[in-house]
């Protein structure tokens, strides 16, 4: 039975041989049915959260995880269809977009009675790693990029997020959902098939609290919110963007911590995926594809790449924080990366080898 999305979208649950679910999502109401044909096997284990009490950051420890696949070639590839004797992730021969939960979570369901503990310096308690841990195949394609896909496919993407994002936020003890890509191998990617990870998280990650504790500051101080003025500036300042449309925006900010690094936000500020409307989904596509051609198209090679997407968290600071998509390269020149050296992760002090103006440049110079 598949359920009707924003969107004119379509979604269909069916479980997994471990007892996980797949969720197809489809632009038309196509019935799917295909079963997992793998042997049954036992559920993932569960994690443990613990304290770095020098800055109260939740460390999930999750040592079940040292065996998931690694660079498979091509014809292993674990979430390309199933087909003849390959069976994957995904048990249909054919599909759009899936999302399913990650056979090795970092971060799992709740056991019965679980609370995140109060902080208590190195006295703080050790609760179970709750959280959950998906992966949204973007194509069936294993020799793609989300760059490459057609904006049809890209907004069912798009609609993934939102329903996700929708769905998990209503789950207890869930306080942070984060949507995000890694692409190259230079960013430790380890399937190269199109894919991006949802995350969420138990307890405030560290550069949301920061963030919201900021704009509460900066609001309290000023009655406006944080990121309409850092948008505001950079559609004033007009040099540093390199995309834009009616309903999103793409800049490198003024103070990027990456040669390449670029934000896309919209124009009107929303908490989440949830809360995005339709005219903005829709115009996410194109700008979507043009950014990521930019950044490809600075040294002409497939550039790897950190894509966060930010959101509100679930429950506090939703008129403060907005959703907006971080986009961060490692690459530095066509044979350089920039590694997260002393200062960076000594002391989380970054250095820029590049004016962002200087970038900006060079992405809107690229020929589309
Ligand atoms: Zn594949």
């Amino acid at each position: 039975m598949s359920e009707s999305l924003p969107g004119g979208f379509f979604r269909t649950d069916l479980p997994m041989n471990d007892g996980r679910t797949i969720r197809y999502y489809d632009r038309s109401d196509i019935s799917r049915n295909a079963k997992d044909q793998r042997p049954p096997e036992s559920p993932a284990g569960i994690g443990e959260l613990r304290l770095d009490p020098l800055v109260n950051e939740w460390i999930a420890v999750a040592s079940h995880r040292q065996h998931r696949t690694y660079l498979p070639p091509k014809e292993l590839c674990p979430i390309c269809p199933t087909s003849g004797d390959l069976l994957t992730e995904i048990p249909d021969s054919n599909f759009s977009v899936v999302v399913f939960d990650n056979k090795n979570p970092s971060l799992n369901s709740a056991p019965a009675g679980w609370e995140l503990p109060e902080v208590n310096g190195p006295y703080t308690a050790t609760p179970a790693g709750v959280g959950k841990a998906e992966v949204i195949v973007f194509t069936p394609k294993h020799d793609s990029s989300l760059r490459e896909l057609s904006e049809e496919q890209i907004a069912l993407v798009v609609s993934a997020w939102r329903d996700r994002t929708k769905e998990i936020s209503q789950i207890p003890h869930i306080v942070q959902v984060f949507p995000f890509e890694n692409r190259g191998v230079e960013v430790g990617v380890t399937i190269p098939h199109p894919h991006g990870q949802i995350y969420a998280y138990s307890y405030l990650t560290p550069r949301t609290e920061r963030m919201l504790a900021v704009a509460q500051e900066y609001f309290s101080k000023t009655g406006k919110v944080l990121m309409d003025e850092i948008l505001a500036r950079e559609i004033n300042d007009k040099v540093r963007i390199v995309a834009e449309n009616e309903h999103w925006v793409a800049y490198v900010p003024f103070a990027s911590r990456y040669p390449y690094e670029i934000h896309v936000a919209p124009r009107k500020r929303v908490p989440d995926f949830a809360e995005l409307s339709d005219l903005q989904a829709n115009a996410f596509p194109s700008i979507a594809k043009e950014v990521l051609s930019r950044l490809d198209g600075v040294y002409g090679v497939a550039m790897p790449y950190m894509a966060s997407w930010h959101q509100a968290p679930v429950k506090i600071g939703r008129d403060l924080l907005g959703l907006h998509w971080q986009i961060t390269s490692v690459r530095r020149t066509p044979d350089k990366l920039k590694y997260l050296a002393g200062s960076e992760s000594g002391m989380g002090a970054f250095v820029m080898d590049m004016a962002p103006e200087q970038s900006a440049e060079q992405l809107k110079a690229v020929r589309l």
